[in-house]
């Protein structure tokens, strides 16, 4: 045994290892992006085998994506544990229920035939008709996503009304509606011809039926599966958690590894509430605390850990440091440009330099917001023939709602709608040919209908700066260049730059992460803001704050945030930098503005803006400007303990800071 443990605990500190030790039973890794919590429960796993504890067969690890349990697959196997690695499973939560329901639905159903549903959209598509509701392919997909929701949050449809309200839901249409669509798809389903149609929260939800009405089949149940382990647990549903328990019956023999900072799945019923439960739940669980970041450097960990710093909420009281143990390497760097054909110029130009020094393309990823902002990414790419690939989506130009809009244009332009407008006019013409696809004046609500929106809007804004570059561009020309665009794009390629939104980054690592696009609108994103009728999302401002986090924590070594003033060349330079980026961007940091205003360390300092004097406190150490709040927000608190250390020096409190139009201008002492 002692052979196969030094082999199990290689390369682990301590604490992994503890975790990797602990005796069976419920043990709980809290732990902060890189610091090796799937390193950690890949090794438990191989230790409770290697040891003899558990048979590989009656270990079920759960993941939430395909690729993460194939990943984790083969890390076991090239652990070197013989074929144990193929036996134990490591599936999603859907593929483990459908493999358990297939075995146990003769037994808890009987004869009744079942089926995956497979034609979802057709179905809630039926089903909103009977109500009377839209059925264009937006309208149906925010429905679908609103009842996946409710059934991952174990919310029926006669709660869905006052449960949408609580959790802000973005409901396509009038909640009760959609409460009646939801109602009317589950009732569809029962009588398909074929018997009963089940979708994929259906499977999970008669998995747990089953095991908590049939004795005979939890005991069976019981007898196979004895110790289950959990990665990303931060990112469970109610539903999955009561499947988990399904499974677990009266057992504790549960590992679960996550970190709440993590928390990027909310919209889908993802709560981390379990996870920072957990040792509630089973008060003699081990429980382990990573700080040590394997992943990244000092600098970039300390960037990190700045922005999760500024976290706000239950979630943020979990708040953990991480400890970089890495070497040291560059500072991350901040770049702000004009506008977003310069910014993606600029990432090729960096990306071709890093290549030339010898990072591999595939150790790149360029990370974004929303899939929209990854045309002027893959152009500028294409432009320095850099492969590249898009990671859990598609290329721009292979967008459904971009080749409707192309088609459109193509079609105008034979039945002659488009006359030989020029410049300005053509741009007119193009809105008008891609508003009935969707390309409203205002962002529409849903995010079915809201990619489909910034995806029209990215391929105007296209067509703007291509007229601009050429005034007497007509619409022929306009349907070549964008032709000529789709077509010189690289086919996808495995070992290119990754191009991924954030969402899809999670758990993956890159010697060199360029996070672009950082605005305010884009990160946070628009619809979290606010409006005049509705006030900002609180909630939903601090899960865009946690993919930041996110974004961040990708990156080993080369980190840059970028940021455009306008989207065109020329265009009006109305964005704003992320506001998550205060404090953090070294150019207005206090060190070096403190020498700025000689005159503000006399007289009390006032407000650039409104001309107020500035508040200060000694007791928070915290100072701002409090007579303007629509241009000075909350996320721009600068904490004056933090810069003492940073700076190292001394400051006389009460001190004041100086804002003006969201940038920090000075630090001044009275
Ligand atoms: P995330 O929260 O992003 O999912 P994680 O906590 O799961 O991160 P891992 O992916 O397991 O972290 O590990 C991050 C990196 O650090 C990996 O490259 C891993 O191989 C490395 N690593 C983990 N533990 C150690 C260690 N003790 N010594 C050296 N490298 C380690
Ligand atoms: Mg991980």
């Amino acid at each position: 045994e002692s052979g196969s443990r030094s082999r199990t605990l290689e390369g682990l500190d301590p604490q992994q290892s503890a975790a990797v030790l602990a005796p069976r039973g419920p043990v709980c890794v809290l732990a902060g992006a890189g610091t090796g919590k799937t390193r950690t429960i890949t090794r438990r796993i191989a230790h409770l085998v290697a040891a003899g504890h558990v048979a590989p067969g009656q270990v079920l690890a759960v993941t939430f994506t395909a690729r993460a349990a194939g990943e984790m697959r083969g890390r076991l196997r090239s652990l070197g544990i013989g074929e144990t690695g193929a036996a134990v499973q490591a599936r999603t939560f859907h593929a483990a229920a459908l493999r358990q329901l297939r075995y146990f639905w003769p037994q808890v159903v009987g004869d009744t035939p079942w089926q995956l549903l497979d034609r979802k959209f057709q179905a809630v598509g039926n089903a909103a008709n009977r109500v009377g509701l839209a059925t264009d392919r937006d309208t149906v997909r925010d429905l679908a996503s609103e009842i996946e929701w409710a059934k991952a949050s174990l919310v029926g449809p006669e709660d869905y009304p006052s449960a949408a309200a609580r959790f802000h839901r973005d409901s396509p249409d009038d909640p009760e509606k959609v409460a009646q669509v939801y109602a009317a798809y589950e009732q569809l389903k029962t009588r398909g011809e074929d018997g009963m149609l089940l979708d994929f929260d259906d499977l999970l939800l008669h998995t747990a039926a089953a095991l908590e009405n049939s004795p005979a089949v939890a005991e069976e149940f019981r007898d196979r599966y004895r110790c289950f382990v959990v990665d990303e647990y931060q990112d469970v549903t109610p539903l999955q958690q009561r499947v988990l328990d399904a499974w677990l019956g009266e057992r504790d023999d549960l590992t679960v590894v996550g970190d709440a900072n993590q928390t990027i799945y909310s919209f889908t019923g993802a709560t981390p509430k379990f996870l920072l439960d957990f040792s509630r739940t089973y008060p003699d669980a081990t429980v382990v605390r990573l700080e040590r970041d394997y992943r990244s450097t000092p600098e970039v960990v300390s960037l990190a850990n700045r922005v999760i710093g500024a976290a706000r909420g239950r979630i943020a009281g979990t708040r953990l440091q991480l400890v970089g143990q890495r070497a040291s390497g560059p500072e991350p760097s901040f770049a702000e440009y004009d506008d977003e054909p310069t910014e993606a110029a600029a990432v090729a130009r960096a990306i071709e330099r890093l290549i030339a020094g010898g990072v591999p393309a595939a150790e790149i990823a360029v990370l974004y917001r929303i899939n929209a902002q990854s045309e002027a990414f893959e152009e500028a790419l294409t432009q320095r023939e850099i492969p590249y690939q898009v990671r859990g989506g598609e290329g721009f130009f292979q967008r459904t709602e971009v080749r409707q809009a192309i088609s459109a244009l193509q079609q105008a332009a034979r039945r002659d709608d488009l006359p030989d407008a020029v410049g300005t006019e053509l741009v007119t013409l193009v809105r008008a040919v891609l508003a009935p696809l969707g390309l409203s004046d205002t962002e529409p609500a849903g995010a079915q209908a809201r990619e489909r929106w910034a995806s029209l809007r990215a391929l105007v804004e296209l067509t703007v700066e291509l007229a601009d570059r050429d005034t007497t561009l007509g619409v022929a020309e306009l349907l070549r260049e964008l032709s000529a665009r789709a077509e010189a794009r690289h086919p996808p390629v495995v070992q290119g730059v990754t191009l991924a939104s954030l969402h899809a980054a999670k758990g993956l690592e890159w010697d060199a992460v360029f996070l672009v696009g950082a605005v305010d609108g884009t990160l946070p994103i628009a619809h979290v803001l606010g409006d005049a009728s509705s006030g900002p999302d609180e909630a939903g401002i601090e899960e865009e704050r946690r993919l930041l986090y996110v974004g961040v924590t990708r990156a080993r070594e080369h980190l840059q945030l970028s940021w455009a003033l306008a989207r065109n060349p020329g265009g009006r330079r109305g964005r704003r930098r992320s506001r998550f980026l205060a404090g953090l961007v070294p150019e207005d940091s206090p060190a070096s503005l403190v020498a700025a205003p000689k005159k503000a360390s006399r007289s009390r300092p006032r407000c650039r803006v409104c001309g107020k004097a500035l508040i200060g406190s000694t007791a928070t150490m915290l100072g701002r400007c409090e007579s303007c709040p629509s241009n000075v927000d909350d996320a721009l608190l600068v904490d004056l303990k933090e810069w003492r250390r940073e700076t190292s020096r001394e400051l006389k409190v009460p001190a004041y800071v100086v804002f003006s139009d969201n940038t920090l201008l000075a630090i001044a002492e009275q």
